[in-house]
């Protein structure tokens, strides 16, 4: 076994989300066939992804703040500290924070056979489609 060197900081590209937010890697593929990466994702206030959608599906986890999770019927849910939300393969949606605080989800999604297609990136977030529920 070995300790995982810190990888730095990154801050996430303005094309796939509203305001500053914040990534740290957890987990990466290692070896031939890994497909697990987890993420510590940071929202500052009102920030958001995009709308997008995963080819394998996500598992979300909470771990500070309350995260807005919108889907394309409208609804917009909250989710506390504690909570887990799956989204499953393909269907499109966003998360993000209140308008008020901070958010930190952990995220993890299992690569797509051809990587690059693991994450399906669209369009941003309106602030009419981002309300609290
Ligand atoms: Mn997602």
């Amino acid at each position: 076994m070995q300790i995982v060197p810190k990888a730095p900081t990154v801050k996430n590209p303005p094309e796939q989300f509203t305001g500053d937010v914040w990534l740290d890697a957890i987990a990466s593929p290692q070896q031939e066939g890994d497909r697990m990466t987890v993420v510590k994702v940071r929202f500052v206030p009102g920030a958001r992804t995009a709308w997008h959608s995963h080819a394998r599906g996500q598992t979300l986890h909470v771990t500070e703040g309350v995260a807005l999770l919108g889907s394309r019927d409208g609804t917009v849910v909250e989710a506390l500290p504690g909570q887990t939300i799956y989204t499953p393969p393909g269907e499109e949606h966003w998360h993000g924070a209140t308008p008020d605080d901070y958010m930190e989800h952990l995220a993890m999604i299992e690569s797509a056979d051809d990587p690059s297609t693991t994450t399906t990136w669209l369009e941003h977030v309106s602030d009419d489609d981002y309300r609290r529920p």
